[in-house]
């Protein structure tokens, strides 16, 4: 039988945009890359120095949907570099699908450039012009291939030091809550899938530094393996 369109039968150009639709409200995972434009490092007046190691067009601004704590979207922004943006697309769509919370992602400029204000807000960031402490080395946040994530509930020690100071409660590791980083939790999993190291095991060691909020990706010819 010959099968002629009439206007009872379902309009199918119109039913898969539908489906598309239907699939964005289940997942409203989102993550738009921009480059840096003057407005937006007019806004990073503390993270961005012109003797920063790379130039201002290698590197990327991500707006990423994100759960929080309470289990609401929110959307983030970060500052990477343009060769880590394919892997953190992917690992923050990951993330999201599994809802791993993050308190916020905000530029560390919103706190005055302070990294212990963010840290202590819990707060989540990427690019950051600095020195490591202590050193004359480039961080691997001044090239934009590391990521710090919830830094309060993951925080940073060096013998019996650690920062930020409201993680004190967080330094024992066996007493699991949402948003931690261990080698057990799968946001750790997904981070090594895409090549990333985690600043809380061995790269460090030798120094007795344990950053537990801290992921960084090696890209040959532009950074490499320091603290
Ligand atoms: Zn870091």
């Amino acid at each position: 039988m010959e099968c002629t369109p009439t206007s009872a039968e379902p309009d199918w150009s119109s039913a898969q945009p539908l489906e598309e639709e239907k699939s964005l409200q289940e997942h409203p995972f989102t993550c738009s890359v921009s480059e840096i434009t003057p407005t937006l490092l007019a806004r990073m007046p503390y993270t961005w120095q012109p003797s920063s190691p790379v130039p201002q067009k290698d590197l990327r601004h991500l707006k990423i949907t994100h759960y929080d704590f309470k289990g609401a979207v929110k959307l983030g922004e970060i500052v990477v570099h343009q060769a880590v943006v394919e892997d953190l697309q992917s690992i923050f769509a990951e993330l999201f699908a599994i809802k791993f919370p993050i308190e916020s992602m905000r530029f560390v400029d919103e706190f005055e450039g302070s990294d212990l204000q963010s840290m202590q807000a819990n707060n989540s960031s990427a690019f950051y012009a600095r020195k490591v402490a202590g050193t004359d080395r480039w961080s691997n946040h001044s090239f934009g291939c590391a990521i710090d994530i919830n830094p309060r509930i993951n925080p940073y020690s060096k013998g019996t030091f650690f920062t930020p100071p409201e993680g004190e409660k967080y330094l024992d590791r066996t007493k699991l809550v949402p948003g931690m980083i261990t080698e057990e939790t799968p946001i750790y999993q997904i981070f090594k899938t895409y090549g990333w190291e985690w600043g809380g095991e061995c790269f460090y060691e030798r120094d007795g530094v344990i950053d537990r909020h801290h992921f960084q990706k090696i890209v040959p010819g532009l950074n490499r393996s320091t603290n």
